[in-house]
């Protein structure tokens, strides 16, 4: 089985990767190093079953040979960068999606789409359901990500009407551990670099907002479930991990953690900063038989020991 995945030396990228090489795949790997670095795959370079081309997906894709699936995860994740990059946002969770639906239309591929929580925006239901429509602001500033993931699930169901193709979307909640980058401005890597140099951690607002934090090694499972199971073909789900946590609890416990003598300064709330987010997994557990396994805590002590290490 030949896989291609988008945006392989990113955070989820480079790990769904290896789980695809253990489980006996072919990886064919693309990215344009935009927010994701060589260090991230260098370690499977002498791997014969991983093929890496450095491409932008916003470009028309040409692939030797047959693809079995593909898994289109390239795009900025973090507020900051996709905000610092608002127009390669929306090309490439638009034209890039263009590109990897047509390749898959041509070879006859299945194909996961990595969407996000924030198509919900400023969700009014809570926790959020994959039957939820989302309440998002089409022109704010996060809207360069929020309607570009939202524009790809209406083409991914698009080429799944008109086509036939297996497509399945994940819609994706905040997921953290190694290889995220120190300063990538995801409260995670942020908080814990701050707390480690024992300077002030940075909260936005209040810190009353909510957000439920997944273990890379649980998403990966769910993405990988997601990507092999049979008769999914049009299906939405929720990956994500539902124990919820305001963003001044979180930045209490990583001081606690790392025995840091850090204090929190309150900094003014970002614009369209969703108040509350957990997910209703109800339907991952249903279709995938997945549900996540490592509490907050332990992948906390995980993620730490990888930015002491860096
Ligand atoms: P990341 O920024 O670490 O990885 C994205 C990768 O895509 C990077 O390696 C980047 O260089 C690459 N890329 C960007 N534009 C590209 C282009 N035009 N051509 C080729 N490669 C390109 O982010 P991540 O956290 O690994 O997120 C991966 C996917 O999962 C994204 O689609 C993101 O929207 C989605 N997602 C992530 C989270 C999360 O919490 N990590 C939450 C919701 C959704
Ligand atoms: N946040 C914070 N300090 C930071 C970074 C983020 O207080 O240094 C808050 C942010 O306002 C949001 C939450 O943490 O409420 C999660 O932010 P992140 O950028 O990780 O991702 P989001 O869930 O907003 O996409």
């Amino acid at each position: 089985m030949r896989v291609l995945i988008t945006g392989v030396a990113g955070f989820i990228g480079s790990h769904l990767c290896e789980r695809f090489l253990e489980e006996g795949f072919y990886v064919i790997g693309m990215d344009n190093f935009l927010t994701g670095s060589p260090d991230n795959i260098a370690h499977l370079f002498g791997n014969k079953r991983f093929h890496f081309i450095h491409y932008n997906v916003v470009n028309y894709i040409y692939i030797d040979g047959p693809v079995d699936l593909v898994v289109h995860l390239a795009c900025p994740a973090s507020p900051v960068d996709y905000m610092n990059h608002p127009i390669h946002t929306m090309k490439v969770d638009s034209l890039g999606t263009l590109n990897t639906l047509g390749l898959a239309k041509l070879k006859k591929s299945r194909y996961v789409f990595a969407s996000s929580s924030e198509v919900y925006g400023s969700a009014q239901v809570h926790p959020q359901p994959e039957d939820y429509w989302g309440y998002v602001n089409p022109t704010g500033p996060r809207s360069v990500y929020d309607e570009a993931k939202r524009f790809s699930e209406a083409l991914c169901m698009a080429y799944h009407r008109e086509h036939g193709l297996d497509v399945r979307i994940a819609r994706i909640f905040n997921t953290y551990g190694p290889r995220m980058r120190k300063k990538d401005g995801r409260v995670i890597p942020t908080l814990v670099e701050k707390a480690l140099k024992h300077e002030p951690l940075p909260v936005y607002g209040d810190g009353l907002q909510t957000r439920s934090f997944c273990y890379i090694e649980d998403m990966v499972d769910g993405l990988f479930r997601l990507s092999v199971r049979e008769n999914l073909e049009g299906e939405v789900i929720n990956l994500g991990n539902p124990q919820e946590i305001t963003i001044l609890e979180l930045a209490k416990e990583i001081i606690r953690m790392t025995n840091s003598s850090s204090d929190i300064v309150f900094l003014p709330p970002r614009p369209d900063d969703p108040r509350r987010r957990c997910p209703d997994i109800k339907k991952a557990k249903r279709l995938l038989d997945w549900s996540p396994r490592i509490s907050l805590q332990e992948g906390l002590e995980s993620t730490i020991k990888w930015f002491k290490g860096l």
